[in-house]
């Protein structure tokens, strides 16, 4: 069985989606299951949706309707007025409506999941009606009791068990009627609560199941020809790797490579199920294979930006080494707001540390670390990561930039810029 993922961009208007329809149908007599993420920017509106609940601001209204008149726009292009596509999606949407009449619930992590996974629930809504309009057999499912997760909202930590047993149990028998579709980035807990995966947590939904289910491969159709050795949006002359080894490919997104979500190889590698990366725009194309036998040829080193860092150097307030205590107390703290470290260094008198800029969390760190620590920070600082870089390019990078930490290793330089 094949599974596909198609994520925000290649749904993002009705052109996006009959280009959906036409990829499928060339696979459409393979079980095949397709995990589909929210559409265009929907994600990142519903964010804010969010945000204007919680803080109860007036623009709430706007936000939403604006989001519904986009979905509907939509579906207007690719169905008839009476389709009960239109229903479906209202039936969605509403659970925002219910959502809003009440207070907000004191946990925002919680009340983002309920409100953001409804992104989702409506594409793929959207995607399985197309799909059967057009003649391809499709049955929509809910994810939410399929993956499954523990209460961490916004950053659900799969129960692989009982994740497997459920796919298993269903998913075979649901193949042999036709192709699946399903939410990506989002699961559900034992209460049966809405939690998501983290953000484009899509890829590594595509990933649970292809790993439950022994997949033939993972393919991510996105809008760039394959993975490229640097972003196309800040760097010119850029080439698509043809194959890259699961090792390579855990280490590019470890250092912030956004073209697939940190945690999707992980699965993969240990059932060595390949993962491809394919254009929606070019579908015949190659793309590039993530494999454990690749061939590498790093013709051009491996460039990752990571914007929008926080630069924070904390010492001892009276003047002590940073000990290993000092160290256990701080990545504590660091574990318990949940801040990922990016990079860290270590000197005598203070332990520096870049992660990206989460404003709630970063406030929740800072207040931890100032009660014991001396804290200095930079915000609005970038971290340039270089791989393979055997012509010296980092020193292009960076010139004219001042460089405030760097770290060397054999086959990755890193440096913190401003
Ligand atoms: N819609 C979610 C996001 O934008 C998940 C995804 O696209 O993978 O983060
Ligand atoms: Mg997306």
């Amino acid at each position: 069985m094949l599974v596909f993922k198609f994520g925000g961009a290649s749904v993002k208007d009705a052109a996006g989606i009959i280009n959906l329809a036409a990829i499928v149908k060339k696979y459409e007599d393979q079980p095949l299951l397709i995990v589909v993420s929210a559409m265009g920017k929907t994600t990142n509106a519903l964010e804010k949706l969010t945000r204007a609940y919680i803080d109860g601001k007036n623009d709430l209204v706007d936000i939403f309707e604006e989001i519904k008149a986009y979905h509907y726009q939509i579906i207007r292009e690719l169905f008839e007025t009476n389709h009960p596509i239109f229903n479906e999606v209202a039936n969605t949407f509403v659970e925002i409506d219910w959502a809003i009449e009440d207070a907000p619930h004191d946990d925002d992590d919680f009340i983002y999941d309920q409100l953001v996974s409804i992104g989702e629930l409506v594409s793929t809504r959207i995607v399985a009606a197309y799909l059967n309009q057009m003649g391809i057999k499709s049955q929509w499912l809910d994810v939410r009791g399929y993956v499954h997760t523990d209460n961490n909202y916004r950053e659900g930590k799969v129960d692989w068990v009982k994740t497997r047993e459920s796919i298993q149990r269903d998913i075979p028998k649901m193949l042999e009627k036709g192709i699946i579709v399903t939410q990506g980035f989002l699961g559900g807990t034992s209460e049966n609560f809405t939690t998501t995966l983290g953000r484009e947590g899509s890829d590594y939904t595509a990933s649970i199941f292809a790993a439950c289910l022994q997949a033939e491969s993972v393919t991510t159709w996105k809008d760039v020809p394959g993975i490229l050795n640097a972003d196309p949006k800040f760097f010119s002359d850029t080439i698509k790797f043809d194959e890259l080894t699961y090792t390579e490919a855990i280490e590019m997104t470890f250092y912030g490579a956004s073209v697939i979500h940190p945690k999707t190889i992980k699965p993969l590698q240990n059932a060595n199920i390949p993962l491809l990366v394919r254009s929606f725009n070019d579908p015949d194309a190659a793309g590039t294979i993530i494999k454990e036998t690749a061939g590498m040829n790093f013709a051009k080193p491996i460039i990752i930006l990571k914007q929008n860092q926080v630069l924070l150097s904390i010492s001892p307030r009276d003047y002590s080494f940073i000990s290993e205590d000092h160290l256990s107390e701080i990545f504590s703290l660091f574990a318990s707001r949940q801040v990922k470290i990016n990079i860290m260094q270590t000197s005598a008198l203070s332990f520096s540390v870049c992660f990206d800029l989460r404003p709630d969390r970063f406030a929740k760190l800072l207040a931890g670390l100032s009660t014991k620590f001396k804290v200095k920070y930079n915000e609005g600082i970038s971290l340039i990561t270089v791989r393979h870089d055997k012509k010296g390019v980092l020193n292009e990078l960076t010139a004219g930039k001042t460089i405030l930490l760097e770290q060397l290793s054999r086959n990755t330089a890193q440096v913190v810029v401003r």
